[in-house]
């Protein structure tokens, strides 16, 4: 079964990697026009510290050419400001969709003039409104333009956030068709990553609630601060969750990102087992969830731009500290931290990627590397969840282990007691399918103690073993083989008849008889006595301490008629405990 869920889970990695790919291929097989950028148009950027009107804008001395770097503006207050013009030389209107790249810009006014006119017409939009303002049914603000046939439009665009953030220029210009294709490519890449977290999400709840088990509570909680995290980024969670709560879509990011990180630290310390492989990562660990803590505290208070910089500082502390932690308990044989090696390090890798990209103008990538982000997050749950297994899995072989070694005689090696009840309990389910007859073989060693008092305690430890090996000889290995207590042993099997039991106890009362256990220089002479019992069938429900004693009874009898003897305590006869057969 587990097999299959590794081989499952690389399937579904496999199929999703596949169905992002194939969602953001380009849809030139429909001979769509392409997506336009500010880089593709002839586009001028002016940036001002102050707001300004459109008519302080239009004769503004501060406009320059749009270059690629000014794509990425880093975290930023300012108003910025980008105009171009679109020529519509058809005899017919046509329709463009300006979009925005980032789900959290906060204002985007847009201002056209059409070459016949001399005053703009102007669109404001806003994600402190709620949801049902947008003109475009979109998780990012966007604008229908209207390009009347024949004419220059002139286009200019104000964004700025109100309270600083990271800003990028990626507008894009889309003709309705090209921008519903992205859509539904973009509805089927979230859908499969949604779709994967989700049911992980789900399992680990379900690993947690039937397991018991904290890890995998704390994994589900990871996934589903992480869903509710993304949700918020992409503008998913506003367009279809709290449409009607702008406040929540603008403030509570940074609260969300909070809580992913401790959720995502808490999950990493006990997957980690860092409180006992790493005490000291340990600490770091819990220092830094104390920080965020904290971050939540601040945030919670109304401060902002503190909370922006710790945001971003506890970014890089993860995209640090996990694959760190992760290697160091790898490093002390906890093998599947390797999973969560690889996992942090992809996650790592794309992080930094999209942090260099938001706050810097380094490269000028806008917000692409957090697709990739996106698919590494979905990478690193998987990987997780393959490491989570491999944890359960170990877990479930040491709970074996500790039941083998609860129910183990730890002198000879055989089963004990509890052993003996087990096999019962199971017996009592066989037999009410097939009524095949069972039967307990006990066997005493006579005179024990004084082995003990001749040769020494140990030389009885050395011929109880003894005993051990011979049991495990002569018996099938269908056979439950106990050390009942003491010299006393309880054999539990099936058989046909009596005779095939009364031949299995005789070999070893023989073969006891006639091989003296060696120690030291030292030959033990021994004899042992057995005493045979069938058990009920199943409807007289007999217990393990009705088996026993009737067993028990037939031993006592070996034993009052000179020891070295087989006795076998009669079914028919069993409220006569005095009546019994010797061999
Ligand atoms: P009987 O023929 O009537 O069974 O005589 P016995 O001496 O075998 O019976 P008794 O019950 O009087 O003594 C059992 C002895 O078994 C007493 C105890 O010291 C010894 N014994 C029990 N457990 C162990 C063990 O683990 N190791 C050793 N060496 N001796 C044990
Ligand atoms: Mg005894
Ligand atoms: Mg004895």
């Amino acid at each position: 079964m587990r097999v299959h869920t590794r081989r499952f889970f690389a399937l579904y990695a496999l199929m999703t990697l596949l169905g992002l790919t194939l969602a953001n291929q380009q849809a030139a097989a429909y001979n769509l026009e392409p997506t336009r950028t500010l880089k593709d148009l002839d586009t001028q950027i002016l940036l001002a510290v102050e707001p300004l009107t459109i008519d302080q804008a239009t004769t503004d001395l501060r406009w320059q050419e749009f270059q690629p770097r000014d794509n990425n503006q880093g975290i930023s207050d300012k108003h910025y400001w980008v105009r171009f013009s679109l020529h519509n030389p058809e005899p017919e209107d046509r329709v463009e969709i300006l979009s925005t790249e980032t789900s959290y810009l906060d204002h985007m006014a847009v201002y056209l003039r059409r070459d016949s006119e001399s005053n703009f017409q102007s669109h404001s939009l806003s994600d402190r409104e709620p949801f049902s303002s947008r003109p475009v049914f979109y998780r990012t603000l966007a604008l229908p333009i209207v390009l009347p046939a024949g004419t220059k439009t002139e286009i200019y665009i104000q964004a700025y956030h109100t309270k600083a953030d990271s800003l990028t220029m990626g507008f894009k210009l889309e003709s309705p068709s090209r921008f519903a294709t992205r859509q539904q490519q973009e509805h089927l890449s979230f859908g499969l990553f949604y779709g994967a977290l989700s049911i992980m999400a789900l399992m680990a709840s379900i690993f947690a609630i039937t397991l018991k088990q904290r890890n995998a509570a704390y994994y589900a909680l990871f996934l589903l601060s992480s869903i509710v995290f993304w949700l918020m980024l992409n503008g998913l969670g506003f367009q279809y969750l709290w449409p009607e709560a702008p406040w929540w879509h603008n403030e509570g990011f940074h609260l969300v990102y909070l809580i992913f990180v401790i959720c995502a630290l808490q999950f990493s310390k006990s997957f980690l087992q860092l409180q006992l492989l790493s005490p000291h990562l340990n600490v770091v660990f819990i220092a830094i969830q104390a920080v965020a803590g904290t971050g939540i505290i601040i945030r919670l208070i109304g401060f902002y731009e503190p909370i922006l910089t710790l945001s971003y500082g506890l970014l890089a502390a993860l995209a640090l500290i996990l694959p760190v932690a992760s290697f160091a308990v790898w490093r002390k044989g906890l093998d599947y931290a390797l999973w969560s090696l690889l996992a942090w390090l992809i996650y790592a890798a794309g992080l930094i990627l999209s942090l260099i990209s938001a706050a810097t103008p380094l490269f000028n990538w806008g917000m692409t590397p957090l697709f990739y982000v996106q698919i590494a997050a979905l990478l690193e749950t998987l990987f997780l969840m393959i490491g989570l297994s491999k944890w359960l899995i170990q877990l479930e072989s040491e709970r074996q282990q500790a039941i083998t070694q609860a129910s183990e005689d730890p002198l000879t090696g055989l089963g004990n007691r509890r052993r003996l009840q087990i096999a019962f309990t199971q017996l009592k389910d066989r037999m009410a399918i097939d009524q095949r007859p069972a039967y307990v073989l006990m066997i005493d060693l006579d005179y024990f103690k004084q082995v003990n008092d001749n040769y020494g305690h140990e030389a009885g430890d050395q011929v109880l073993k003894d005993v051990g090996r011979l049991l495990l000889r002569t018996c099938r290995d269908s056979d439950v083989v106990t050390r009942y207590g003491g010299e006393e042993f309880a054999i539990l099997l099936r058989a046909s008849e009596i005779d095939s039991v009364i031949q299995i106890a005789e070999r070893i009362r023989i073969e006891f008889e006639s091989t003296p256990t060696q120690y030291n220089s030292s030959k033990i002479a021994h004899t042992l006595c057995c005493g045979i019992a069938e058990v009920m069938n199943i409807e007289s429900q007999p217990s393990v301490q009705d088996m026993m004693r009737h067993a028990d009874a037939a031993l006592y009898q070996a034993k009052a008629a000179g020891r070295n003897q087989t006795y076998v305590y009669p079914h028919e006869h069993k409220l006569n405990h005095t009546q019994l057969t010797v061999y």
